[in-house]
């Protein structure tokens, strides 16, 4: 029976609803981050924003959240050359692939995580990893997950889960299970309060733009960041 959770928490959209997901399953949730060089430190501060609004508006949740973690993962920054850790502008490489692409950067996040949750008796952890709004990253992908799942609880010796809720679902299915979630928390608001939390505090935007206001939430509306989440937001309020 698993019990607690350490979710990948960058403070993003996905990783948020990650967040609600591991709060309404599990009765000890703590959460991780990763500071390696990102350009925007918005992404750092939003994520200790959404923790905060969620600790005071979902008191059932507030009493499972335990520790938050930030990890050096600056080492990134010395092995890639990726535009969201250099000044430079995103576009596709001839791979195919985005330059955000930083080879390698979630199989590290994911054995660090795994480390760290070996030390805290954590026995899931959860990432918005996603195939289906696909950005071409193939350590996103489901077969990643579980061969990395297999190959951390061999190599750690205790059997870990990877658990990817949003794997299979798009942007616009994913603003629907942060509603969903909500709704299940009771919290006064129901599920509207964690689709505004989400808005309002998470934060996506590949130039760490927190000056316009739309209606999915800040961003300059532009980046391909903010095109899926914004596509994603209006798919699910026409549905
Ligand atoms: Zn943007």
């Amino acid at each position: 029976m698993h019990t607690s959770a350490l979710v990948l928490f960058s403070g993003g959209q996905d990783s948020t609803t990650c967040l609600a997901h591991a709060l309404a399953r599990y009765e000890r949730v703590e959460t991780l981050a990763f500071d390696y060089g990102q350009r925007h430190k918005v992404e750092l501060d939003a994520r200790l924003n959404v923790l905060a609004a969620v600790q005071s508006r979902f008191p059932a949740w507030a009493d499972k959240m335990g520790e938050d973690h930030l990890l050096d993962a600056g080492i990134l920054g010395q092995i890639s050359e990726t535009s969201l850790t250099r000044d430079t502008a995103i576009a596709m490489e001839s791979s195919g692939l985005p330059n955000t692409f930083v080879p390698g950067r979630n199989l590290l996040f994911l054995t660090l995580a795994a480390a760290l949750a070996y030390r805290r008796g954590l026995q899931v952890i959860v990432t918005g990893v996603c195939e289906t709004d696909f950005s071409g990253y193939p350590d996103c992908r489901d077969d990643t997950m579980k061969a990395m799942q297999v190959a951390l609880s061999l190599g750690m010796d205790r059997k870990l889960l990877i658990e990817t809720p949003l794997m299979w679902i798009d942007k616009a299915q994913t603003w629907q299970l942060a509603y969903d979630l909500g709704q299940r928390a009771d919290a006064s608001g129901g599920g509207q309060a964690l689709v505004d939390l989400v808005v309002e505090h998470s934060h996506t935007c590949y130039l760490g733009e927190r000056t316009q206001r739309h209606a999915w939430g800040y961003g300059c509306g532009q980046c391909p960041a903010c095109q899926l989440r914004a596509a994603g937001f209006e798919r699910y309020q026409k549905a």
